[in-house]
């Protein structure tokens, strides 16, 4: 199973890079077999957009890279907001995985295990070893329902109005349950910590929000008569973590009459209560819902937390601007699963993948690495049915908007950025995000 080696990795102290010989002119790879010059672990939105964009810089043979990913479906996720909103089906935002990877690339239809950083190989699930001599680590986040007390046995329950967009399996309930609810208290959560797309959790609060107001069972300049009572109870001290879109969001909240509970973490679930903990050892609180939508907590996969790769908050411990290791100079991380310090989105994806492409290719070619990422990522919050609000922003939080060049203020949310967000996403992301065809607001890769 376990043929010839590859090059041993080089281990280097963290921003030394400077030092490090060119791992491919050490020892070239004997190319039979389970060795690859490139192995991505993960062929989601990032492994499917990096392994793609590297194929397309002419320099690889077939089988040169390689992806793992155990799945059957690649699945469009932020879609799951819409088909929570009720505006699309959860298969038309599915792809099988195996027909998305072009036929140049080897694809194991399997999952890694462990790995091996300082011999170049990983492990499947079989116990199969693959060999590398670059790996790029894109498995994602795992989304850990039992976080939070009942909630599994609550979410499978059909009849209750539990639910959450934040699972393939589930987000076809989301829909349902709002359309149910003819009275009553409504609670949307959100958890402390990270979680992908941050701003997902309440655009489907939005969306519930502008259903009720137009069935006539919510009345936002006077809630208190309204038949639902709307609240947004969230991990964190505000609505959004980017000042300038918070301060729209919280205007947003007050105007519209929902109750914000905010440092409030969902923890468990009985019956028609839920149960918060509260930070600084402050007493539990517990809300009686009619309605409840959850976001459980995000947590990095088992197999990545313990590996040699994670930092200590068990993310791929990578080069916030170069997005390589800072341990391992032929390990490479984009996406959900790595440690880079933004907020983790596909949007966030269109801007590591061209910079981690070419910094491996300038590693291959016995160069430093050349691009930095600047923490480019966006969220499109859908404040109602028909608009959005478009965050774009990259590190400390500092706005990036690409329409501020034409006069564009993206915090002001509107029809256009709708559309960006219902329609051209999901066909951009299928037609040449994940044929590593798409750079993000700066449009086509190269
Ligand atoms: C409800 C929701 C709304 C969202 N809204 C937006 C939005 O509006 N805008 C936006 O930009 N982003 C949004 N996102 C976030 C976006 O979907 C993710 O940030 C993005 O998909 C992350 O890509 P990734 O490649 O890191 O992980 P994923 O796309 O999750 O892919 C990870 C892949 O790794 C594979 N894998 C897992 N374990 C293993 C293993 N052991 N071995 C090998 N492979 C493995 C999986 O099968 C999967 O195919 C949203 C997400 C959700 C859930």
């Amino acid at each position: 199973m376990f043929s010839s080696r590859a090059t041993r990795a080089v281990v280097v102290p963290a921003q030394n890079f400077r030092n490090v010989r060119n791992l491919a002119t050490i020892v070239p790879v004997s190319h039979r077999g389970r060795d690859h010059k490139v192995v991505v672990v993960g062929g989601g939105t990032a492994g499917l957009s990096i392994s793609h964009q590297l194929l397309r810089k002419g320099r690889f043979v077939q089988d040169d890279i390689a992806i793992i990913d155990p799945a059957t479906w690649n699945h469009y996720q932020p879609g799951w907001t819409l088909v929570g909103g009720g505006l699309k089906t959860k298969e038309s935002l599915r792809r099988p995985l195996a027909g998305l990877i072009d036929p140049k690339l080897k694809f194991y239809n399997s999952g890694v295990s462990a790995f091996s950083p300082d011999d170049n190989f990983v492990t499947l699930e079989n116990n199969d070893k693959i060999n590398y001599e670059h790996l790029i680590v894109a498995p994602g986040i795992a989304v850990d329902f039992g976080t939070v007390k009942g909630l599994p046995e609550a979410i499978a329950n059909p009849d209750s109005l539990v639910s959450s967009i934040y699972d393939y399996n589930v987000c076809d309930k989301v829909f349902g349950t709002v359309q149910k609810l003819q009275k009553g208290t409504a609670i949307f959560t959100q958890p402390a910590g990270v979680v992908k797309c941050a701003g997902a959790p309440q655009k489907i609060m939005w969306l519930a929000l502008d259903h009720w107001k137009r069935a006539g069972l919510y009345n936002a300049s006077n809630p208190s008569d309204s038949a639902i009572k709307i609240t947004f109870a969230t991990g964190l001290p505000t609505m959004f973590g980017i000042p300038k879109y918070c301060a729209t969001l919280e205007e947003l909240r007050i105007q519209r009459g929902v109750e914000g509970l905010f440092e409030h973490d969902l923890v468990a679930i009985n019956g028609k209560m839920a149960t918060f903990a509260r930070p600084g050892g402050k007493e539990q609180v517990t809300k009686q819902f009619d309605l409840l939508h959850v976001v459980p907590k995000n947590r990095p996969h088992t197999f990545i937390k313990n590996s040699p790769l994670a930092n200590e908050a068990g993310f791929v411990d990578v080069d916030s601007k170069t997005t390589r290791h800072t341990k391992y100079s032929n390990i490479w991380s984009a996406g959900d699963a790595s440690s880079l310090p933004t907020s983790k989105t596909m949007a966030a994806i269109t801007a590591q993948a061209p910079v981690l492409v070419r910094n491996l290719l300038s590693t291959i070619d016995s160069k430093e690495p050349q691009l930095e990422y600047d923490g480019y990522t966006s969220c499109p919050l859908v404040t109602e049915y028909g608009k959005v609000l478009l965050a774009e922003f990259k590190y400390d939080g500092v706005p990036k908007e690409t329409f501020s060049m034409v006069g564009i203020d993206q915090a002001v949310p509107r029809r256009a950025f709708y559309h960006l967000k219902k329609d051209f996403f999901p066909w951009v992301y299928h037609k040449y995000m994940v044929k590593g065809k798409w750079g993000g607001p700066k449009i086509w890769s190269n």
